[in-house]
């Protein structure tokens, strides 16, 4: 048994029996795990408000090696994000990334970079008055880089060209990207992007930071093209992803 002390961000809170609940966090140190918290749900608990989904926590836990399910000893809050409820797009970016981390994480796989870069993007959308599924557009983006199929929509990933100005490209999913109209003609594609999607897809890669999409604003019809794009990349790499609970629940009530 050893004691872990970790960051961590809670991504999914389930109740379990009477007075306890199941928790998986991405953690800092160690990845995904799944973790107990007993008696976090009686008048003495000592967790706070830190086990709900999206938390940004200070954890200690112990751990056993080859136990699926570890006990949390401890959780401290280090941030809430206490503002993301305060509107349905905030809300529904940010609980899409910690869903669809949960889907994607491997138990146990340490990926430090992933890791700030989902605090990163909570924080982003925590403070964002406009935009904020950019960040989450952005996160996907980078998240698939993390998983090691990078999106490429600056040049055709078959010969090369640079797609600058272009009215629309083929997508080609296999391949992480789109290609020249050249191209297009004589290569099986999986669809077509319009070039006003590619242009903001090229903005999205090009960002450094997480924080410089939030100028650009998508239309309906942009947002549901990004959307739909991205989601067939990740199902291509991420199996058994199935379409996520918050796009069904948001899908009514977004912004256009
Ligand atoms: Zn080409």
């Amino acid at each position: 048994m050893m004691i872990v002390k970790t960051e961590a961000v809670v991504l999914r809170s389930t109740k379990y029996r009477e007075s306890s609940k199941i928790l998986a966090l991405y953690t800092r140190e160690h990845g995904k795990m799944s973790v107990i918290a007993k008696g976090c749900r009686g008048a003495r608990n000592k967790f706070g408000s830190s086990l709900e989904p999206m938390s940004y926590v200070q954890a200690v836990l112990y751990k056993k090696e080859g136990r699926e399910l570890q006990l949390l000893s401890q959780c401290d809050l280090v941030k809430a994000f206490s503002r993301v409820p305060e509107d349905m797009e905030r809300l529904y970016a940010a609980l899409t990334i910690v869903a669809l981390l949960d889907k994607v994480a491997h138990p146990e796989e340490k990926n430090e970079p992933l890791f700030e870069s989902t605090v990163a993007a909570l924080q982003t959308i925590n403070n964002a008055t406009l935009n904020a599924a950019n960040v989450l557009y952005k996160y996907e983006m980078d998240l698939l880089g993390y998983l090691g199929y990078t999106l490429n929509f600056k040049e055709c990933v078959s010969c090369g060209a640079p797609l600058e100005r272009v009215a629309t490209a083929g997508l080609k999913l296999e391949r992480g990207g789109v290609l020249c109209a050249s191209c297009t003609g004589k290569q099986l594609t999986d669809g077509v992007v319009s070039g006003s999607v590619l242009h903001l897809l090229q903005r999205f890669q090009v960002a450094a930071d997480i924080g410089n999409v939030m100028d650009l604003s998508l239309d309906r019809e942009q947002r549901a093209e990004v959307r739909n794009l991205l989601y067939r990349y990740l199902r291509r790499h991420v199996e058994g992803l199935e379409r996520l609970r918050t796009e069904a629940v948001f899908a009514s009530v977004l912004p256009g």
